[in-house]
């Protein structure tokens, strides 16, 4: 890895590049809310000797609170983080032209302005054709949106990238640096070894999609979707046991072994005290964990997504339907969505057939 001055390409047209190391890279980062002040402080504790982490989050307490927290932590990296101030200061208030920015912001509206001010910023203050920023997004965000960034990209300045990288494991992944990503990518030789480097400090798996930009998304919407539809499905089936009267404890481990079995039933079981030692959020009252508006928000953009390619998804107006009432409901919005078991529990059929939620409003 190389790095050019910014100040060099202002000021001279001849470019100096230095390649007397390899662990020379500029990371930035944009985000720093439940995940990416977690993949953050990965970045930064697992930062080589010459790389520099530079971070970002339109709330500056949330920057300020970050740097705190790492460098109180671990003071060793602290000369190599810097906080800024603006997006734009990402071109002009660095040492060198960023090597790769992670982007990990709430939806495709955030991304999109973060992206198009970036880019922007660096058609204004120049950068080298030669070296080539990439801009990882990890947000999750609808698949239209993210290939009309690529396209901005692309055509802005052609020699930089933007690719979509997703990620399952959620805050606890996150915290832990197990973390998958999907990519959009063929194979795995398509990710450079420094990318491969970035995401294995935030990661454990690297799951290539295909060569559409586009695809990695296109990988965590259907399996979000999955684990919306069969969510619903496992909580439906456990108010089932319950009103058949069964040992809801033996029900979940009987459904452990049999053809039921799902990550919503077994390994977010929304039965309490069935795995005691897993530390499951139906332990805690269903808090923590992935919580019931984020998986709404991902039935939104799976179905939405869907349709724009064309594919009508047989349960995705159902799906959204019950979504978008529980997440009425702060108290079910707000919390792990194995509590959605609970909440169907609260819901009635009246005589006329139209649903009850006994502690909130009226479903139809
Ligand atoms: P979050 O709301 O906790 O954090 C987002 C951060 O982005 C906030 O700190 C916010 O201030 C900042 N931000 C918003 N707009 C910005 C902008 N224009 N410029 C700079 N910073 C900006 O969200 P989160 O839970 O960390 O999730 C981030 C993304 O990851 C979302 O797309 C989410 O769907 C996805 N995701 C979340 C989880 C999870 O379990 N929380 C799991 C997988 C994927």
């Amino acid at each position: 890895m190389y790095r050019i001055s910014l100040n060099t390409l202002k000021t001279t047209t001849t470019r100096q590049f230095s390649t007397t190391s390899t662990n020379l890279v500029n990371y930035g980062f944009v985000g720093l809310g439940q995940m990416g002040q977690h993949m953050a402080k990965h970045i930064y504790n697992n930062l080589e000797q010459d790389d520099q982490l530079y971070v970002y989050d339109s709330v500056p307490e949330a920057t300020d609170k970050f740097v705190l927290g790492v460098t109180e932590e671990n003071p060793t990296n602290s000369l190599k983080l810097t906080k800024l101030p603006t997006l734009s200061s990402f071109t002009t208030d660095v040492d060198g032209q960023l090597d790769f920015i992670v982007t990990m912001v709430p939806e495709g509206k955030h991304v999109k302005s973060v992206v198009e001010e970036i880019i922007t910023s660096y058609k204004q203050n120049g950068y080298s054709p030669e070296y080539k920023t990439t801009i990882i997004d990890s947000s999750t965000i609808d698949i239209p949106t993210s290939q009309e960034i690529h396209k901005y990209v692309k055509e802005t300045i052609p020699e930089f990238d933007f690719i979509d990288a997703p990620v399952s494991g959620g805050v606890a992944g996150a915290r832990k640096a197990s973390l998958s990503f999907m990519l959009s990518r063929d194979t795995i030789s398509d990710v450079s070894p420094a990318l491969t480097t970035l995401l294995n400090k935030m990661g454990k798996n690297i799951f290539p999609c295909g060569s559409k930009h586009g695809t990695g998304l296109a990988a965590k919407l259907s399996n979000n979707y999955l684990l919306a539809i069969t969510n619903i499905a496992v909580a439906d089936s456990f108010q089932l046991a319950k009103t058949f009267g069964l040992n809801l404890q033996n029900y979940a481990k009987l459904v452990a072994v049999s053809t039921g079995k799902s990550w919503a039933s077994v390994d977010n079981c929304p039965i309490p005290g069935v795995y005691p030692d897993a530390n499951l959020p139906a332990d805690v009252n269903y808090n923590g964990g992935f919580i019931t508006k984020l998986t709404r928000k991902d039935v939104v953009l799976a179905t939405t997504s869907a349709e724009k390619f064309g594919r009508f998804l047989f349960l995705g107006d159902v799906g959204r339907h019950w979504y978008d009432k529980a997440c009425e409901r702060p108290d079910i919005a707000n919390r792990d969505l194995a509590v959605l078991y609970e909440w169907l529990g609260d819901l009635k059929q009246a005589e006329n057939g139209d649903i009850i939620d006994t502690k909130g409003g009226e479903h139809k």
